[in-house]
């Protein structure tokens, strides 16, 4: 990986640019440029055939100065260390803006899941937990679902760590089922506090969201459900979506419904009937008013910012802008919602889960919508107004407000 391209030198880099603005001692740049600790562990796991194969894990925690650290787990066959490292600083970032009394961390697992039968997968999951209960906790360390992990695996992961503590302990992990202590509205949480910043940003900038047309990049749990938000509760026309294998463009529309029976029938979105394929490089140029990248990081890049035509790119993908690319929107006028701004409903939700496993008391899918609701509208206002006072692209504005929460928590403790 070229060092431009690295995640973690990307994530150094924004932090850098929000360090000089907000003057920071050297002390406490140093400190928030790496993480606090982390873990590197190999999971021996019994496969089907039944030989044992032994597998890389990764938890990072990056800074627990607001409270316990907090942010999901991938299964990626890419899974690098300095990934996780970018995500976890991401998650401090993302818990900062959003002021909830957490701090960030990430993990991983290099491994292909798509090639794993159920089996293989429950057993990786209840192995990574063993090799990390000692570290996490809920007042520690609270995993969650990131790209590739769902509700059933942090089941398993949290049955695994309530066997080893003793007792049931719900609160270790959020992303839960429903029955086993997971809240209303977590599943599509992600999409839906992204649609609620795409709301205020159309606010503000006076623009008619309804028909309006959109591309979503990335048909997992983020892109699907903004597919069907976008619809519900905007009036979007989501003329293009894409997943790994490519993507497919109908300027008329795209039915969510139709399209979800299509992937689910096929594995993948390309050859649904009256649209046009199109690759995922594609996708991202098209004429749109508002681009949705939902997959994986360094989607826009100084290679292809210049061609951008959407009006507003709402960043549900963790990292998909590198900062090349941030500075040729921002002299373009494109009103980029940043990533750990745009796709923190998902983080949101599972500290609304969290509250709720300690209360031993359940909210509704409503009461849910709500605060979520009132959360994301003032996060994205405050960062709005920083990037407009410091006239700087709104990437740094979410920098400067998360950067400065953290350094007062870390001063107020006496760290620096
Ligand atoms: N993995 C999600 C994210 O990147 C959610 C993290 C969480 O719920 O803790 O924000």
């Amino acid at each position: 990986m070229s060092t431009e391209l690295n995640p973690f030198a990307i994530a150094q880099k924004q932090l850098d640019e929000a360090a000089k603005i907000l003057k920071l001692d050297e002390a406490t740049h140093e400190l928030l440029r790496w993480p606090m600790r982390e873990f590197h562990v190999r999971i021996p796991v019994r496969m089907d055939d039944g030989r044992v194969k032994v597998f890389e894990g990764f938890r990072v925690q990056y800074n627990d100065a607001r409270g316990p650290t907090k942010g999901g787990i991938r299964f990626h066959p890419q899974e690098t260390i300095d990934t996780v490292r970018a995500l976890a600083a991401w998650m401090t970032w993302k818990t900062a803006v959003m002021d909830l009394p957490l701090g960030g961390a990430k993990g991983g697992v290099v491994c292909n899941p798509k090639e794993m039968s159920k089996g293989e997968l429950e057993r990786l999951s209840r192995g990574y937990i063993r090799a990390l209960a000692h570290y996490i906790g809920p007042e520690v360390d609270v995993p969650a679902p990131d790209v590739y992990t769902d509700a059933q695996i942090m089941a398993w992961m949290m049955d695994e760590y309530s066997k080893i503590v003793g007792h049931n302990a719900p609160g270790v992990i959020t992303g839960k089922p429903l029955p086993l202590g997971g809240s209303a509205g977590r599943v599509d949480a992600t999409a839906r506090g992204g649609i609620y910043c795409l709301r205020e940003a159309a606010k503000v900038l006076g623009i008619n969201l309804q028909g309006a047309t959109a591309a979503i990049q990335g048909y997992g749990n983020a892109g699907t459900f903004a597919h069907k938000l976008g619809v519900e509760l905007l009036g979007l026309k989501v003329v293009a979506v894409s997943d790994s294998k490519g993507g497919i463009y109908n300027p008329k529309g795209l039915d969510y419904e139709k399209v979800m029976a299509h992937k689910k029938e096929t594995d993948a979105v390309i050859n649904f009937p009256g649209a046009d394929n199109i690759t995922n490089e594609e996708l991202l140029e098209l004429d749109v008013d508002i681009l949705i990248p939902a997959a994986l990081e360094n989607q826009i890049g100084e290679w292809n910012a210049d061609r951008i035509k959407a009006k507003i790119v709402a960043e549900l993908a963790n990292g998909p802008t590198t900062p090349e690319a941030d500075e040729i929107l921002f002299q373009k006028g494109v009103y980029v919602i940043p990533d750990f701004l745009c796709n923190a409903g998902g983080v949101t939700v599972s500290y609304f889960e969290q509250v709720q496993n300690f209360y031993l008391y359940y909210w509704d899918e409503e009461e849910v919508h709500k605060r979520l609701d009132a959360k994301m509208t003032s996060a994205f206002h405050a960062v709005h107004e920083t990037a407009r006072k410091y006239n700087v692209h709104n990437r740094l504005g979410a920098y400067l407000v998360a950067v400065s929460r953290v350094v007062e928590a870390m001063k107020l403790r006496g760290w620096v």
